[in-house]
């Protein structure tokens, strides 16, 4: 085996990549070219382990994710909360004569820090659901564990992709909440960027979560673990609709839920796993979000359980990211889950001289 050289990465500069070369020969094994492999348990189960390892570690690759992306909040929260630029809109427009405001009072700065606190609270609230389920699966009764088991099937490709995809945008907005300043390294944000940017590529790329997804889980047992998921989604959307001021959501959810139901059938309807697998990219980005409806649901809910009267600014918070999250985000996966229920082949046609 011979150390090739360093990898000279966009982000994660404070650990050491190297590419490393097997078998060729610079340094012999018994006069020859070649490596020794040494087999580690039994034959031809290697790849299970692999798995057995790799869907916790899908999980920790999410929460990395998701915390980078928190990273990214609080130093754009406290930047906006400091920096003073521009003055207040009124009937009249802007007047001069006024002192200047901090930026965290523009509407547009606190929509891109809203986003933030969206996408990353609530893969923040995903990650720990699923580490929950770990524990359920290992120390649950039966019947229950067999349930975090397939629930967990179900959710490792979300609990993976979804903050590698969204805490990477509320990392571009921390930067963007920056302004200039954003883009140099006097402030820590572009570097929470350069290395979140590494989520959606090792422990299997979005493609492959998406393949996963889409062409194993939702249809292993007989889409058993689909059902459970719904199951559990239809539980909070009964508890939320008795709410008042989420009894909206709980019905847009609902929908959503449905959605992703038809958009399953519909991609499988006529067989073809080239066809099927086409938009799976797009499939995980309506499961996901749907996903995210729900957690946003449920913590909303809780936040009115431990302050009903709203007295508290942390309700307010996470009320307003569920908020958001109904009007801004869910809106998004129909255009989604559309291309994956009309077969469209767009992109998987295009001759490769057109591109
Ligand atoms: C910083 C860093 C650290 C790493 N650390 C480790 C480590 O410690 N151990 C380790 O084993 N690996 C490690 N990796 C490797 C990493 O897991 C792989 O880079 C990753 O799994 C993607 O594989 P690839 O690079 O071969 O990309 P490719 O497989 O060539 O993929 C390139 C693109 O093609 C798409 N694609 C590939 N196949 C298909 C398909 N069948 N259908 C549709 N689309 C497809 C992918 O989604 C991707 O967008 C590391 C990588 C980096 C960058």
């Amino acid at each position: 085996m011979a150390l090739a050289g360093l990898n000279h990465k966009l982000g994660w500069r404070g650990t050491t990549n190297t590419l490393l070369n097997f078998g060729e020969g610079k340094y012999p094994v018994n006069g020859e070219a070649g490596a020794v492999g040494y087999l580690v348990g039994k034959p031809h189960e290697g790849l299970r382990c692999m798995f057995h390892m790799m869907n916790e570690a899908r999980i920790g690759v999410g929460t990395a994710a998701t915390m980078l992306g928190m990273a990214g909040y609080y130093a754009s929260l406290d930047y906006a909360k400091n920096r003073p630029q521009g003055r207040p809109v009124g009937v009249g427009g802007k007047d001069a004569a006024q002192p200047q405001i901090r930026i965290i009072e523009h509407a547009d700065v606190k929509r891109m820090l809203l986003a933030q606190k969206a996408y990353c609270e609530g893969a923040l609230a995903l990650e720990l659901y699923c580490a929950r389920l770990v524990d359920e699966h290992h120390t649950a009764d039966a019947q229950a564990a067999d349930d975090a088991r397939l629930l967990l099937e179900v959710l490792t490709p979300i609990a993976k992709s979804w903050p590698s995809e969204w805490c990477l945008e509320a990392n571009s907005l921390a930067i963007q909440v920056h302004g200039g300043y954003g883009y140099t390294r006097d402030f820590p944000v572009e570097q929470y960027w350069r290395d979140n940017r590494l989520n959606m590529i090792h422990e299997g790329t979005h493609g492959i979560q998406a393949m996963d997804l889409l062409g194993r889980k939702v249809l292993m047992e007989e889409g058993r673990g689909l059902q459970l998921l719904a199951t559990r989604i239809h539980a909070t959307i009964e508890k939320a609709i008795q709410a008042p001021e989420l009894a909206s959501y709980a019905n847009a959810l609902g929908k959503a839920l449905q959605h992703v139901g038809n958009a399953t059938q519909a991609a499988w309807a006529t067989g073809k796993p080239g066809e099927a697998l086409a938009n799976a990219v797009p499939y995980m980005q309506g499961f996901g979000h749907t996903v995210l409806a729900w957690i946003w649901l449920d913590v909303a809910l809780a936040a009115l359980k431990v302050d009903a009267s709203k007295s508290i600014a942390a309700t307010a918070g996470k009320l307003g990211a569920t908020r958001y999250f109904y009007h801004y985000e869910l809106p998004k996966i129909n255009a989604w889950l559309n291309v994956v229920e009309t077969h469209d082949l767009t992109c998987a046609n295009l001759p490769e001289e057109a591109f």
